[in-house]
């Protein structure tokens, strides 16, 4: 049996959708079986995963419409290791509300994600920000949990909310592992970015802080705008370098747990 590792957080753009991509690419390039499934509406995974452009629009909105059958949905990458479920026909339209509803009403994605455990190593879920009915069904089917926070001075005070709904979450599903926050952008030398490492570090206990933040780094953005994973355009970055990182580290907690 595989792990579901979701990527979650209060904030948007904070780094989850980069934080899901490259993990994924990073566990894929280990080897690792690994499926990486949009559960965002907004669909941004569809830009950084490195798919074709002008590929067609199917995910796991049709799906649970039943409009498609799963192997349609399910999406080869330039990675052999690595397949993807987009967010599907939902990231076209601009009301979410109904795709929120199905989610947050069925036990579709749940369904989906144990089957998916099934046959893969590793099950990376992109979620949309806040923790809304789709966050919540996700956490409720996952092994294990990365909150990305961006240092930022504002991302301190959304912290204690996340981390507390988390500590909800998991007093339903004792299966979740909160394997840590995930500093994201940090900008060496910038006060502002320093002092959020420094409280973070303060205030939280230290296995709960990944002691490798992920830079900030022109490469990211490129990579991303240019619809690819910095892992794979550009692995000489210091962002690259550092999501790798916490990629092996993440991998072998998960490895220990495979079934
Ligand atoms: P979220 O999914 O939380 O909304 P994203 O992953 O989409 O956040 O990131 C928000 C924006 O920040 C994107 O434009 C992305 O390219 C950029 N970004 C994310 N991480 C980095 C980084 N380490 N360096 C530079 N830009 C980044
Ligand atoms: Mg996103």
């Amino acid at each position: 049996m595989g792990r579901v590792l979701s990527i979650v957080s209060q904030k948007g753009g904070v780094g989850k959708t980069t934080t899901a991509v490259n993990l994924a690419v990073a566990f894929a390039r280990r080897g690792l079986k690994t499926l990486l499934i949009d559960a965002d509406p907004q669909g941004a995974v569809r830009y950084g995963v490195g798919l074709r452009r002008g590929h067609p629009t199917v995910g796991f909105d049709d799906y649970l419409r039943g409009e498609k059958a799963l192997r349609e949905v399910i999406l080869p990458t330039a990675l052999p290791w690595l397949r993807v479920i987009l967010a599907g026909s939902v990231s076209e339209s601009a009301d979410h509300s109904d795709f929120q509803h199905r989610v947050g009403e069925s036990t579709v994605l749940a369904d989906l994600l144990a089957m998916a455990r099934e046959r893969c190593h590793v099950v990376v879920v992109d979620t949309p920000p806040g923790l809304g009915a789709i966050t919540r069904r996700v956490l409720a089917a996952s092994q294990h949990v990365v909150v990305p926070l961006q240092c930022e001075p504002l991302a301190l005070q959304t912290t204690p909310q996340i981390l507390r709904a988390i500590q909800d979450v998991i007093s339903i599903n004792d299966e979740l592992t909160l394997e840590g926050i995930l500093l994201t952008m940090f900008e060496a030398g910038n006060p502002a970015s320093e002092r959020v490492v420094h409280y973070v570090r303060e205030h939280l206990p230290q296995h709960l802080v990944f002691d490798t933040p992920i830079p900030r780094t022109p490469a990211t953005a490129d990579a991303f705008a240019a619809g690819q994973p910095v892992v794979l355009r550009n692995p000489a970055d210091a962002a690259s370098q550092a999501y790798v990182n916490i990629a092996t580290r993440l991998a072998e907690r998960l490895a220990e747990r495979f079934a």
